[in-house]
């Protein structure tokens, strides 16, 4: 029996509580699990029977969630950890070691930017920065040191969409993995294992959760890489040293990524989402479709009216026909371009404040994906410790706003940006 994205995210995982029937999963606030006994905490420990030893690694409201994920993805399994940047480090961790590489698309969130470029440096791992619109130079970027390829399906913020059947062309070529970041997306508007991702991560901080109330990341797999063939995962195909020998491939297959994220993963980095988290991600997850329907429905509504606003330059928003990405829509994203698009300001910096400072029923902060509707100046805010060149690259140049469109009347949203571009110009 194959059910249908409605009743999966509202399904998948889920089942009555087996102590008390209770029909909502219930938020397990436990730490540990009691053994039955010496036998059963072995047999656990050496991964010969799953189940519950310590909330670090796994609990029973994280695991509905985790599947719930999994499944709407269409992966293998699924590992839920406290946000969306812990998600990043924790799909890297098993391929990369110190010297080796990821080669990047140039359009990303930018605190992933700042992540890529500054942070993982200090394990001795290196991202290597390239325009994916570019085959042939993401396929030059990549060498012997390279272990993964890594983009984000819509980007954020640039109304950018990826040629995900093309890169992951490239990756396979290569021998490697290719990581994709579906968090503007969501599975419901994009499946990229579909369409040739290995890994799928999210910061269920966003749209899967949906009301701004906590943050959580996910990394997806798809189940279906051979991390045997090339050698250069030892990780996954060798003994691990950092759990007594384990062959994860061989023991794990087509679950070995995810076994060796919580084996080892988050039992050593602890990168960890706890049970409250994961039961409002579950309340938000079981709405998912409705949402992302109503999302883009608003934000083709209002980036067709800001398009033909004088005081805006220019909209960059995928969902429009005059998008350079439009046709893309069809093939990656076929049920809409998300939700979040920037617009660049006649009046440049100034007029991006006074805009930002005018506006009433949006919020001027650092997040995306709520019911409300969200604004931002990227450039002096989220994409602040980028360079003018990093800050152009990542679609958040001085004169741009971004905008999360929420779940309001468009016609008061409508107005609302009405007032604030009669203002930023007046
Ligand atoms: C927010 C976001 C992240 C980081 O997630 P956190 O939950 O804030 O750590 C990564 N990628 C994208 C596309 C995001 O929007």
């Amino acid at each position: 029996m194959t059910y249908g994205f409605d009743t999966l995210q509202i399904h998948a995982g889920a089942r009555p509580d087996p102590a008390t029937g209770a029909r909502q999963t219930p938020i397990y606030q436990t730490t540990a699990y009691v053994f039955r006994d010496a036998d059963h905490a072995a047999a656990l420990f050496n991964l010969q029977e799953v189940g519950y030893i310590y909330s670090r690694l796994t609990n029973p409201t994280v695991a509905v969630l985790q599947e719930r994920i999994a499944t709407l993805e269409g992966g293998a399994g699924a590992v839920c950890c406290s946000s969306g940047h812990a998600a990043q480090i924790m799909a890297l961790f098993p391929l990369m070691a110190p010297g080796r590489n990821v080669v990047v698309s140039t359009r990303l969130y930018g605190g992933t930017v700042t992540q890529f470029s500054q942070t993982i440096k200090r394990f001795g791992w290196s991202a290597k920065f390239v325009d994916f619109d570019d085959l042939a130079a993401v396929e030059a970027a990549i060498d012997d040191d390279t272990r993964a390829v890594f983009c984000e399906s819509v980007a954020n913020p640039g109304g950018y969409i990826t040629d995900l059947p093309a890169i992951a062309g490239v990756a396979d070529k290569a021998g490697l993995p290719l990581i994709v970041d579906n968090t503007s997306a969501t599975p419901y508007l994009c499946r990229p294992i579909e369409l040739g991702a290995t890994l799928v991560v999210h910061s269920t901080t966003k749209y899967l959760t949906g009301n701004g109330t906590v943050t959580g990341g996910a990394i997806v797999d798809s189940g279906k890489f051979d991390w045997a063939a090339s050698g250069k995962f030892p990780s996954m195909s060798e003994p691990e040293p950092a759990y007594h020998g384990l062959k994860f491939a061989e023991t794990f297959g087509p679950l070995a990524f995810t076994f060796h994220s919580i084996a080892v993963g988050l039992r050593d980095l602890g990168m960890t989402m706890n049970p409250q988290a994961a039961h409002y991600t579950l309340m938000g997850i079981e709405t998912l479709s409705l949402r992302m329907e109503r999302h883009v429905a608003n934000a083709v509504k209002l980036a067709t009216w800001l398009e033909t606003n004088p005081h805006v330059e220019a909209v960059t928003y995928a969902g429009l026909p005059s998008s350079p990405y439009a046709s893309r829509v069809k093939t990656v994203c076929p049920k809409g371009a998300g939700a979040l698009f920037t617009i660049a300001l006649k009046g440049g910096y100034e007029a991006c404040v006074t805009f930002v400072d005018s506006l009433e029923l949006f919020s001027h902060v650092a997040n995306l994906g709520d019911t409300r509707s969200l604004v931002i100046h990227s450039a002096s805010t989220t994409h602040r410790q980028l360079t003018p060149e990093q800050q152009a690259a990542a679609g958040a140049a001085p004169n741009v706003v971004r905008i999360s469109v929420g779940l309001e009347d468009a016609e008061d949203l409508i107005a609302d940006l009405d007032q604030a571009l009669a203002k930023a110009h007046g």
